[in-house]
C-alpha cells in the first residue's frame, strides 16, 4: 500500500473550540471569509442531544480525487510520496470546476484573487518534519494527521452519518463517533 497521509477526527474528544480552523487560517495567511478548515456542529437529527458534537473537516486528500479530473489546467496534483493533494494557484484560472465537483466542499473560491484554494495538508511543514498547523493547534488531540496504513481503524468510521459517502474517491479520513451523553436520572 502506498503511503497516504490523512486526518483522524476523534469527535469523542472534540470540544468545538475552532482552534484548528484558526491555526489553519493563521498558518496560511487566509483572507477574511476564506476557510480551508471548518468545524461543523452535528445536526440534531444525527446527534439528538442537548450537548453538541463536532466534525472538523477540510480537504480529504482523496485516493482518487475528482478535483484533479475536473481541473482543465492541471492545477491539482497528488504527491507520489505521501498522497497529499496539492493545488497550484499559479496555474489556476478560477473556473470553479473543482469547487463544483468536490462532494466534500473542500476547494474555496477566492473572489479577490479569482482563484480556488484549499488545504494543502501543510505539506511544507510535513517536508520539514513538522505537524500540520491544525493538528498542532488542537488542544485535545481530537484532530490528528496520520499515516493511514499505520492507523488501527478497526473501530473507526470512514463514512459516518452526515459525511458524504463518496466512496469512489476514497477520502483519506477516519472518524471516531462522539460519545453519547450520560443520562443521570433523579431517584424517585
Ligand atoms: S476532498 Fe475534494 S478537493 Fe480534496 S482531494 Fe478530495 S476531491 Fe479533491
Ligand atoms: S481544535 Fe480540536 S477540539 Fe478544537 S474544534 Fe478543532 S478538532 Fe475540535
Amino acid at each position: 500500500m502506498k503511503k497516504q497521509y490523512g486526518f483522524f477526527i476523534d469527535a469523542d474528544r472534540c470540544i468545538g473550540c475552532f482552534t484548528c480552523a484558526m491555526a489553519c487560517k493563521n498558518q496560511n495567511r487566509l483572507e477574511p471569509g476564506i476557510k480551508w478548515r471548518e468545524v461543523h456542529p452535528l445536526d440534531e437529527a444525527i446527534y439528538p442531544h442537548r450537548d453538541r458534537a463536532f466534525y472538523s473537516l477540510a480537504c480529504n486528500h482523496c485516493e482518487r480525487p475528482c478535483c484533479i479530473e475536473a481541473c482543465p489546467v492541471s492545477a491539482y496534483s497528488k504527491r507520489e510520496k505521501d498522497g497529499v493533494v496539492v493545488h497550484d494557484q499559479q496555474k489556476c484560472i478560477g473556473c470553479k470546476n473543482c469547487v463544483r465537483s468536490c462532494p466534500f466542499g473542500a476547494p474555496e473560491y477566492n473572489p479577490e484573487l479569482n482563484k480556488a484554494e484549499k488545504c494543502s495538508l501543510c505539506y511544507q511543514r510535513l517536508d520539514a518534519g513538522l505537524t500540520p498547523a491544525c493538528a498542532q493547534g488542537c488542544p485535545t488531540r481530537a484532530l490528528q494527521v496520520v499515516e493511514l496504513s499505520a492507523l488501527d481503524d478497526a473501530d473507526l468510521l470512514h463514512y459516518p452519518p452526515g459525511f458524504p459517502a463518496a466512496k469512489k474517491l476514497n477520502p483519506s479520513v477516519r472518524f471516531r463517533s462522539p460519545r453519547q451523553p450520560r443520562i443521570i436520572r433523579r431517584k424517585a
